[in-house]
């Protein structure tokens, strides 16, 4: 199949949806990969790297869309990129159509194929193409609170690691999902005095075995977000109730009771948030101060490393895209978790939670 990867174009977008590494699996199946020059700049990659995995290289977007037969993204498509979908086409990437009525609809008319990455499933039930994003955030979500929490960026002015003969920071992770158990795990990593709240009983004493005593957790009630932010020096929110906005769990009012330069890192904002005081911010504009409390709420938190989110996007992507590449519409129907995937094809939504977000038939 001819493979192409044009430049991502949607605002403050590093990533790119082939790395070269990934290019020379597709060549070794026999595939032709077009790759638009300067499509790996924000990964480091140039095209004298993809020219050596066996790609070629294409002068512009228009003729990588023009030629391929499956287009291999980050992002969603952006308007002039819908313009240049067809039928008969197919599109992988990051889609989430269910919030967003023009791109849906901009699909539909042209017909395409479109594969989205956060539908795909796995046998374990969960979302595999997303999970490494969530991994991403939550790691860098530690780092960006051991900033924070330095004075000069309005924190308390505090290691989080401590050193020997003073105490270290206490993280409360709020959700110990994918990005709660990286955000623990690097809090513990560095030294902090780790505490993880969670509603399911189960993913507590995975966590309690996974940790074995190094972090602490506890079943997350009013009464224990009341007590444990208090405490807190960091407190991470990084809950997830799947197809629902966050819920808000720690209150304005919980603020008030919290330490003058804590630090809170709300991974959920892009889900709404789970903090009352939340609201998106940038990666130019990373923080903002709310009764003494520095807030960190960028909703593209990968998009600051996308030279490992690229890489780790990657290796979730290559098998499932390697299969669509080598059977086309076949491989949809043998595999049933990349079916699940399949989001609009030839016109109609094939995906239950899409259709019924925009009250269209499926
Ligand atoms: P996940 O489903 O793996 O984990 C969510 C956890 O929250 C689950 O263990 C669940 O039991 C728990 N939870 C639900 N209600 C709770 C409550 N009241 N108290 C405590 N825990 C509760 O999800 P995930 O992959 O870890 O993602 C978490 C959030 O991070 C999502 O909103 C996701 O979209 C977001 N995210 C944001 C970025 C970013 O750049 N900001 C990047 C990746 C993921």
């Amino acid at each position: 199949m001819r493979v192409g990867v044009p430049k991502e174009i949607k605002n403050s977008e590093f990533r790119v949806g082939l790395t070269p590494g990934s290019v020379r699996e597709y060549v070794a199946h026999g595939h032709e990969v077009i790759v638009e020059t300067g499509a790996g700049a924000g990964i480091r990659a140039g095209d004298q790297d993809y020219e050596a995995a066996g790609a070629r290289i294409a002068p512009d977007a228009a003729s990588v869309f023009a030629e391929a037969e499956m287009i291999v993204k980050v992002k969603e498509p952006q308007p002039v990129e819908i313009e240049r979908l067809r039928e008969g086409q197919i599109l992988y990437a990051y889609l989430h159509l269910a919030p967003d009525e023009p791109q849906t609809k901009g699909l539909l008319k042209s017909g395409v194929t479109g594969v989205a990455y956060e539908t795909v499933t796995d046998d374990r039930g969960g979302l595999p193409l997303l999970a490494p994003m969530s991994e991403v955030a939550g790691r860098l979500a530690i780092q960006a609170a051991a900033y924070a929490l330095t004075a000069p960026q309005g924190g308390r002015g505090l290691l989080m690691g401590g050193v020997p003969g003073v105490l270290p920071a206490k993280v409360l992770v709020i959700g110990g999902g994918v990005v709660g158990a990286h955000a623990a795990k690097m809090a513990a990593g560095l030294g902090a005095d780790v505490t993880v709240l969670d509603r399911n009983l189960r993913r507590l004493a995975e966590l309690d075995d996974l940790f074995a005593g190094r972090v602490k957790t506890r079943y997350s009630t009013y009464e224990a977000l009341d007590e444990e932010t208090d405490e807190a020096d960091v407190v991470i929110g990084a809950v997830l109730i799947p197809g629902a906005s966050a819920p808000k769990l720690v209150t304005r009012e919980m603020l008030k009771g919290m330490k003058d330069g804590a630090v809170l890192v709300d991974v959920s904002i892009d889900q709404g948030g789970c903090f009352e005081t939340s609201k998106p911010t940038t990666h130019a504009e990373p923080t903002y101060i709310v009764e003494g409390v520095v807030h960190y709420c960028v909703a593209n938190m990968p998009g600051a490393v996308p030279l490992t989110a690229s890489h780790a996007l990657n290796n979730a992507t290559l098998a499932y895209g390697l299969m669509l590449a080598d059977k086309g519409l076949d491989a949809l129907k043998e595999n049933r978790h990349l079916r699940n995937g399949l989001n609009v094809h030839r016109g109609k939504v094939t995906h239950e939670a899409v259709a019924a977000a925009h009250g269209l038939p499926y």
